[in-house]
């Protein structure tokens, strides 16, 4: 059998050999699913195999038919590479095997989390007593967001969901853009609040605040923005949508999957004003910030409700300032065993500092602002 030394070091160059074959191969495979399933099929083998005979083997017959996201050629959808610094992490937080869901589990998993929540609620100008919360996406973070003001908008008229359950619950009425992200239903969905009513959206996909405002009545109420559309990068006018949820009390969740970036740019951050008025928001570290999968983000400005709605622990309360030290990230989100992966989104911050992280959504900005200039010129 190989030695675990041996076969991290073959599987370091394996990897590095594919890092080092971006730019050159082909982004989407030329191969098929029947090809596919001939390299990697077959029966299981009975008996043990040697585990760098496995991984040789895994990679030779998977490469075919892997998508080279991370080139400089790859423009599909708006997801990301991985950063050097956050892949080497990833694999670390593979080698340390820390079940996240617990303090007890991997206290530096812990602190990592509270580390990267300073940084991240000073790099987007949120509010410094946010909570957060480290999740597999954006769909996940919208999940937990929308529990925290699930619980929320319910608590403030009275009804304890968690008790309760929403049968006989008063009506919750939540709102999104025309042009909200899919994966904000289907977090309606999981939460058992129906198909949301939705908002009219400009021809860029921007909810237009004249017609939520008609759209809001009092009662307990959800509005979902988005700050970047998928199709567009259109941001929602967060500061008419703030002001008219405050003044019918509404809870604003905002989408920032890709967009919630720009608050990083002097030069964007205009598109997010008003952003740091919301109640929660979403985002991911796999997109943008080049974090390896899975890696989403939510964080709520209330943690009292943010907690309640995803905790344990019998207690509803936090408890004393001993125990706020220690935190137990199962607390703050859907799953309970989990990975750690604070580590990668903390390495990749660090290695880039605020200087690069700027630098990074400029750059991609102004490369984008190039291709629709081509692309204009060649109408
Ligand atoms: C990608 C995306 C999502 C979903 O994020 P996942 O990480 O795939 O769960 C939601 N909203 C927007 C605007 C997105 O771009």
């Amino acid at each position: 059998m190989t030695e675990p030394r041996d076969l991290l070091r073959r599987t370091a160059e394996i990897a590095a050999d594919y890092l080092e074959s971006l730019e050159e191969r082909p982004v989407f495979p030329r191969t098929s699913p029947d090809e596919l399933r001939e390299a990697l099929g077959g029966p299981l083998p009975e008996e043990p195999l040697d585990p760098a005979e496995v991984v040789g083997e895994l990679a030779e017959a998977a490469e075919p038919g892997v998508v080279a996201i991370g080139s400089g050629r790859y423009f599909g959808f708006v997801i990301g590479g991985a950063l050097p610094a956050a892949l080497a992490a990833d694999w670390l937080t593979s080698a340390w095997d820390q079940n996240a869901g617990l303090y007890v589990g991997g206290p530096s998993a812990s602190v990592v989390e509270q580390v990267t929540r300073d940084w991240l609620l000073d790099l987007l100008g949120l509010p410094g007593e946010s909570s957060i919360g480290f999740v597999t996406g954006t769909q996940m973070a919208h999940v937990t967001g929308l529990a925290a003001a699930r619980f929320h908008v319910l608590d403030g008229v009275g009804w304890d969901v968690n008790r309760e359950g929403l049968t006989g619950a008063p009506p919750i009425r939540v709102l999104v853009g025309e042009k909200r992200h899919v994966t904000i239903d289907r977090a309606l969905r999981f939460l058992g609040l129906g198909a949301p009513t939705t908002v009219a959206a400009d021809e860029q996909g921007r909810m237009k605040p004249e017609a939520l405002r008609e759209a809001l009545r009092e009662g307990p109420t959800i509005v979902c923005a988005q700050a970047g559309e998928v199709n567009t990068g259109a941001f929602d006018p967060l500061p008419q949508i703030a002001d008219a949820c405050e003044e019918f009390g509404g809870w604003l969740h905002v989408d920032g999957a890709f967009g919630i970036w720009a608050a990083v740019s002097p030069r964007l951050r205009h598109l997010v004003a008003g952003l740091e008025r919301a109640d929660s928001w979403t985002t991911d570290a796999h997109k943008w910030l080049n974090v390896p999968y899975d890696s989403g983000i939510v964080l709520c400005a209330h943690p009292e409700s943010h907690r309640i709605a995803m905790t344990v622990s019998a207690s509803y309360l936090i408890q004393d300032e001993g125990a706020r030290r220690v935190r137990d990230q199962v607390d703050w989100v859907p799953e309970f065993s989990r990975r750690a992966r604070g580590f990668p989104i903390y390495a990749a911050l660090r290695s880039l500092g605020r200087s690069g992280l700027v630098d990074l959504v400029e750059r991609c900005c102004g490369a984008a602002s190039r291709f629709a200039e081509a692309i204009a010129e060649l109408e």
